[in-house]
């Protein structure tokens, strides 16, 4: 098998298990219990809280472990728009965000919020002067995602904090595809809420963490016994955290070992592309863009189309986000860029992990130009251009 499909997941690091399994049977202590065997779980939580926020330079007081990216972006947003609506009731974010602040973001004006939702440029950009002529006395979010999961791009963060500072107004940034795989240090980007998912970066699926800096109040999306300094309850998923931690501490010591090996084979299969297939172009910034993501339309053909036959040579990869593939939308991505609805319907994603090899890249080089011919050749829209 071919898995060229790292951004809507990763395999588990073998390291980042073995660190887990014993917090399953046998240090299985609940950390809040008070006897002295809960103190070994207790401990294991908080260790894995220094890893992350080593990674991500902060205090470990400002991490709270989540049920993942999903979660974490839902807190940031309804928690920071319920302790903040008496300010104002005004959210900003962009038309290229994922589905778990898009959703969130609808929802929030179903209840009275107004949204914007930025524009951005054919690379995938937001609208930095739309977004300055967008704040207002009343804004009190701005929620712009590091890196794009479809087309990779990187928003200029640092930027974009900057003005919404200078407008009283707090940010959010969904880092999930970001963190682990390049360095994303929270106190040079200034955000105040900051979204991360372990399975996004060889740790296991379910569990996740928000940056809240400290002293931003927000309304805990969870409510009970009290967990995470009363910000998120719920009994601590113990062995995910560990492996959360572990995955953590394995990001910092290989990410710029990963991007040196990782970005030419990305660039190899996307060049080998593009030389082979006519009529096909790529999506994304040219260089502000995560070093591991491919994003390729193949005009006159059916993404979906490809990836079926891709699926026959044992090759795992995308067309958009892994959340709309089964139903028949296009990307809303891609239609943001710009781009006719029959063109983003032939889009591809590939995305590339540490264990891609450049046999398995020829491999992918070597099967789709025939792939692609013999579809084109059913195609009626290919034969009437
Ligand atoms: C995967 C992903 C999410 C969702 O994270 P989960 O941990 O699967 O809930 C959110 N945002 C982006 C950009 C993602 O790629």
């Amino acid at each position: 098998m071919i898995y060229l499909d790292n951004n809507a997941t990763t395999a588990t690091d073998k390291r980042v298990l073995g660190k887990m399994l014993p917090y399953f049977c046998e240090i299985y202590s609940n950390p809040s219990s008070v006897y002295k065997f809960a103190q070994s779980a207790r401990k294991a939580v908080e260790d894995a809280r220094a890893s992350l926020a080593k990674l991500l330079n902060c205090e470990a007081e400002e991490l709270i472990f989540t049920s993942g990216g999903t979660e974490s972006n839902n807190t940031a947003i309804k928690g920071v728009a319920f302790a903040h609506q008496n300010r104002g009731k005004h959210i900003i974010t962009s038309k290229i965000e994922h589905h778990a602040v898009l959703h969130v973001c609808e929802y929030m004006q179903e209840l009275g919020f107004e949204v914007t939702y930025l524009d951005v440029d054919k690379y995938g950009l937001v609208d930095i002067e739309q977004l300055k002529k967008s704040l207002k006395k009343e804004t009190i979010l701005t929620s712009i995602m590091l890196a794009n999961n479809e087309i990779g791009t990187l928003q200029p963060i640092k930027e974009i904090v900057k003005i919404c500072h200078g407008n009283n107004t707090y940010v959010h940034t969904d880092a999930v595809q970001a963190v682990g795989r390049i360095s994303v240090d929270v106190k040079d980007l200034g955000v105040d809420f900051l979204s991360l998912s372990a399975h996004k970066f060889y740790g296991p699926k379910g569990v996740g963490a928000l940056f809240s800096r400290k002293g931003i109040k927000f309304q805990p999306l969870l409510l009970g016994g009290g967990h995470e300094k009363g910000r998120r309850s719920s009994t601590e998923n113990v062995p995910g955290i560990v492996g959360l931690g572990e995955a953590a501490a394995l990001a910092l010591e290989s990410m710029e070992e990963d991007e040196k090996r990782i970005r030419p084979l990305r660039d190899r299969l996307e060049s080998g592309i593009l030389k082979t297939i006519p009529e096909a172009f790529s999506n994304g910034h040219p260089s502000q863009r995560l070093y591991n993501t491919s994003n390729i339309c193949i005009r006159y053909i059916e993404g979906e189309g490809i990836l079926i036959n891709l699926d026959f040579e044992g090759i795992c990869a995308s067309s958009g986000s892994a959340c709309t593939s089964g139903s028949l939308d296009p990307s809303h991505v891609l239609l943001a860029l710009g781009l006719p609805h029959d063109v983003a319907h032939g889009s591809l994603r590939f995305s590339l992990g540490k264990d891609t090899t450049a046999l398995q890249v020829d491999k992918v080089i070597e099967v789709l130009p025939s792939i692609v011919q013999r579809l084109r050749s059913m195609s009626p829209f290919w034969q009437q251009k």
